[in-house]
């Protein structure tokens, strides 16, 4: 700072003098001058010699003052050139040669106004790649790295030479094209051609991979008012209809929806709800009664999960499984109703069984069997009395890590039953990827028996494609008699469905079950034991 400021001195000093030195030349020098010349062409006499002294001081000073001037202008334009360029690296983003964050917002901004007072319209594209982490993860940052410039690459290519381009996250980049009104067919031709381009493979040393990306679009030329636009906000718009194209199977565009707003603020609230619902103990369990359908006694019981929630009631799982699975909650919520539900299930007679459902992502998790295994151990509940139902997706992924888990718990006595039989893409041979010892028939093939043709062929050869294999079957939503006396004439198989009761909290099961005296406990052994010998002619319903 002083050394700023002393050089800052020295400079008005300078200034100072040359002025000082131009008045005096032009003063004085301007008389004395001609007769030193006139005096060294030995024409004239020579004038005083402190005047001459002066008169060349003062030049001598001239000469300083310009250098000095010199110095001056190419310190300046050396300093504005290092200020261009400092400003030039901090505006853009290294990597991909895009705008960054900081100086993208301010640039579209400044279109966006450019384009309201020239009744120009802005496209905005959200781009993002999909499943950027899993790229990182799996080949490495470096090749993230090329990925990602690689993609910035391509898309720059296809932007008409007007647009902006700039990386706004770690794999977000926004775009900002000017656009004249009712051109949304156009844009759409652009996003297509990009999602195109970017899925050009990129070779890595470990093979070859397609990057793709969802793009979510809005334009200004959208807004029915004549307002001014902020960059933020339609930043934010184009956010949500690239998450919208994501939940839609990612690898597509969609344009910007006022009800997309809705459906993400819904999400953001049931997100919130199913986090805070967990440590709240709002999640519970439901048991569905599994009956052999030739005796017609009840066999045991599947475990539903509900979501008791006090904003929306009773939740079923269908709403809130799918976001526990995604925001990470799955294994957390299912193990305190797997916990729950042991609880629950070890008042019951010993001879009823509990199905629990398993997400396909608990299936990755390698400690999982372990901690299966020890919940059992310190409920004290016998694993072969428990039964887990997995579904088709899981054997499209990571088959090996759900082949070991499966094993460890099966040679623990667990069984395994396949869920939603014939909805998934099951082939033969995918029913041999696992020890199954159960298929379950989807109620969508029960739903119509008995009344529909096709349907009776279709769950007859599912029932002997499981005879084949030596594999017993459970039949899914039974739901009326006409259902019921078909699967009866088909063979020997396990149901469940509304015709035997809708899924019931713990203390309507226990109820249920004491009502049939097949209640554990010290009261219920003692009616058990007095009825023992009737217990096995007992009926459901
Ligand atoms: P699922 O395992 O196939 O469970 C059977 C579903 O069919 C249940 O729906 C049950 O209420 C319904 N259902 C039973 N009988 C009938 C009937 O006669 N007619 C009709 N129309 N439906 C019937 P719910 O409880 O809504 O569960 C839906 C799915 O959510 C389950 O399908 C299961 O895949 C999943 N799920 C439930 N609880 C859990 C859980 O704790 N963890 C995981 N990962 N998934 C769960
Ligand atoms: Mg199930
Ligand atoms: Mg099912």
């Amino acid at each position: 700072m002083t050394q700023r400021l002393r050089k800052a001195d020295r400079d008005v000093l300078a200034l100072g003098i040359a002025c000082a030195a131009i008045v005096l030349f032009v003063t004085t020098g301007g008389t004395v001058m001609p007769k030193i010349v006139r005096a060294w062409m030995g024409v004239g006499e020579a004038p005083d010699i402190a005047l001459t002294n002066a008169v060349l001081l003062n030049i001598a000073l001239l000469i300083f003052g310009w250098r000095r001037y010199r110095d001056l202008h190419s310190e300046v334009a050396e300093r504005r050139q290092a200020e261009q360029r400092a400003q030039q690296l901090a505006d853009t983003d290294e990597l991909t040669g895009c705008l960054n964050r900081r100086s993208g917002v301010p640039a579209i901004d400044k279109i966006l106004s450019a384009a309201h007072s020239s009744k120009e319209h802005i496209a905005l594209f959200m781009i993002d790649l999909d499943n950027f982490k899993q790229i990182n993860d799996l080949n490495g940052h470096k090749f993230g790295d090329l990925v990602l410039a690689t993609v910035a690459k391509r898309v720059r290519a296809l932007l008409p030479k007007n647009a902006l381009l700039a990386r706004i996250g770690g794999d977000e980049f926004v775009c900002a094209i000017p656009h004249p009104a009712r051109a949304s067919e156009r844009m759409e031709r652009i996003a297509e051609q990009v999602i195109c381009a970017v899925s050009e493979p990129i070779e890595h040393k470990s093979g070859i991979i397609e990057p793709t990306i969802s793009i979510g679009m809005v334009s200004t030329d959208q807004d029915s008012t004549d307002t001014k636009l902020e960059a933020d906000a339609l930043i934010h718009r184009a956010d949500i209809a690239m998450y919208h194209a994501k939940k839609n199977g990612r690898n597509r565009y969609f344009w910007f929806e006022a009800q997309m707003e809705d459906e993400i603020r819904l999400r953001n609230e049931l997100e919130t709800g199913i986090r805070n619902g967990i440590s709240k103990g709002e999640f519970i369990p439901y048991y569905e009664q599994q009956i052999d359908l030739e005796t017609g006694k009840l066999v045991g019981f599947e475990m539903l999960a509900r979501w008791n929630s006090p904003k929306y009631g009773l939740v079923k799982p269908e709403v809130f499984i799918p976001i526990a699975e995604e925001i990470d909650l799955i294994s957390e919520l299912s193990e305190k109703l797997v916990e729950q539900a042991l609880r629950d299930a070890n008042a019951w007679d010993p001879r009823l069984t509990l199905s629990i459902n398993i997400s396909p992502l608990q299936l990755q998790d390698p400690w999982f069997a372990q901690r299966l295994l020890q919940m059992l151990i310190d409920a004290g509940f016998p694993p072969n009395r428990l039964e887990i139902e997995i579904t088709e997706s899981c054997l499209h992924q990571n088959i090996g890590a759900v082949r070991s888990i499966v094993t460890s718990l099966k040679n623990q006595g667990v069984r395994i039953s396949l869920d939603d039989f014939g909805t998934g893409f099951s082939s033969l041979s995918q029913l041999r990827t696992l020890p199954f010892d159960r298929i379950k028939i989807d109620r969508s093939f029960v739903a119509d028996l008995g009344e529909d043709e096709a349907s009776n062929e279709l769950v007859e050869a599912i029932i002997s494609l499981g005879r084949g294999m030596s594999l017993p079957i459970t039949a899914e939503g039974i739901e009326n008699a006409r259902a019921l006396d078909a699967l009866k004439a088909m063979g020997e198989l396990k149901g469940q469905g509304y015709l035997y009761g809708r899924p019931e909290d713990a203390n309507t099961t226990r109820n249920r079950l004491a009502e049939l005296d097949l209640l554990t406990g010290e009261k219920a052994a003692e009616i058990a034991m007095a009825a023992s010998e009737d217990l096995d002619e007992r009926k459901v319903g």
